[in-house]
């Protein structure tokens, strides 16, 4: 069955906590401080499926539960296969570990010079600065270590990885991640912000967030304004589906945007979420009206018990051939697998080339039409008496 939305409308409100008075639920603190972290807390709001509880009963083994009151609105109490609850709520899949997941799938402990810094890629580095998220998404690449349910014993050491930043004249671009890096307090962000800035070769700062997604009441003005003085800095956000596009979200997209912080988003490709090209295309114009550029789609990694929600990368490909030609180029994000055991993000498209001879590029369009593009200089043509460069690029459709 194909998916609709109501294009016009914005979830907003308080749903459920109409009875908290609006200052608190516009307070972040307020928000984290009423998490709903058990299963008990669960079961007074819904009734759990038998596979929900057996997961819930063991998902303080592998990652903590929790959800803010404010994205928990946006979960459909009454279907079990609402695709934002499939991303919160633990599921007894979680428990089966298949053959070829892994703990650690990208290796990044293996690239890890300083606890909290990977360094893969010879100009970039990765800054896990905290283990703690405002929510916790079941399909998480880095489930080892956040919210130490696993007790990996994560200890970020800010100094010793500042050091090495400064030390490695090559690392022109910082990535700050974790866990949550916005759920660090302003002045310890501020902190980093401004030790970074410090450091000439730190060209470009990045800080990749769930937190806009859930916990919107977090981009404050006082964080917009640390954004403003150290940036630019760019963030990617990360939404799955079009249900968690809300009111309350495209204002804190709002307001980043206008402290000058460019937005991309990155979703991760889930079985029952978002493997559909009806509900990636309404999740990417939703982005778009937000001030986001769709950036990534991922293949989700190999991570250990994730198997119920991994989707064939043939239905990956064929989303982005639905997308591709069918929208806004702006609205088509990169399909990427991110190579297991630390190979890095490869794009994978669906072939639009057909041969390449040193002749001609044969292609097809995103309607199947096929057409070529001369590579050899054409021979030169005469117009109006003058002479044409040789070179000229013509398409000539070879049906
Ligand atoms: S917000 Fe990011 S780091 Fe935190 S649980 Fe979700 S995917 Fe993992």
């Amino acid at each position: 069955m194909s998916y609709t939305e109501d294009r016009a409308a914005w979830f907003e409100g308080q749903g459920l906590w109409q009875h908290i008075p609006e200052s608190e639920w516009r307070d972040w603190t307020w928000q984290l401080k009423h998490r709903i972290t058990t299963v008990e807390q669960l079961e007074q709001f819904m009734t759990l499926t038998a596979e929900e509880r057996a997961g819930c009963s063991h998902a303080n083994e592998k990652l903590a539960l929790a959800i803010t009151p404010y994205f928990f609105n946006l979960i459909d109490r009454q279907n079990p296969d609402c695709p934002v609850r499939r991303q919160l709520i633990p599921r007894a899949g979680e428990l089966v570990i298949s053959d070829g997941e892994m703990l650690d799938s990208l290796d990044e402990d293996g690239h890890s010079p300083v606890p909290g810094l990977v360094h893969r890629y010879p100009d970039r580095v990765l800054f896990l600065v905290t283990d703690r998220c405002a929510a916790y998404c079941r399909y998480c690449t880095r489930s080892r270590l956040v919210s130490n349910a696993q007790h990996y014993d994560f200890h970020p050491e800010y100094e010793r990885a500042l050091r090495y930043i400064e030390a490695h004249t090559e690392v022109r671009d910082v990535l700050l991640s974790g866990g949550d890096p916005l759920l660090l307090s302003d002045k310890k962000l501020e902190h980093l912000l401004a030790r970074l800035r410090e450091i000439k070769h730190v060209e470009f700062i990045r800080i990749g967030s769930r937190i806009p997604v859930f916990l919107p009441q977090r981009i404050t003005p006082g964080l917009c304004e640390l954004f403003r003085k150290y940036g630019p800095v760019w963030m990617s956000i990360h939404v799955n589906h079009p249900k968690e596009c809300t009111e309350e979200l495209r204002a804190a997209c709002e307001r980043l945007s206008f402290a000058g912080v460019p937005l991309g988003n990155q979703s991760v490709l889930l079985r029952g979420v978002n493997d559909d090209a009806d509900v990636m295309k309404a999740l990417v114009h939703r982005l778009l009206r937000m001030r986001v550029r769709p950036y990534y789609l991922y293949q989700m990694d190999l991570i250990t018990g994730g198997s119920h929600f991994k989707v064939d990368v043939r239905k990956g490909l064929e989303i982005i051939r639905a997308l591709r030609g069918h929208t806004t180029g702006y609205a088509v994000p990169q399909y990427v697998i991110d190579a297991p055991g630390g190979g890095g993000k490869v794009p994978i498209n669906p072939d639009y080339v057909e041969k390449i001879t040193d002749d001609e590029v044969i292609f097809r369009n995103y309607e199947g039409g096929r057409f070529s593009y001369p590579l050899k200089p054409g021979k030169p043509k005469t117009a109006g008496g003058a002479t044409l460069p040789a070179g000229g690029v013509e398409s000539i459709v070879v049906h």
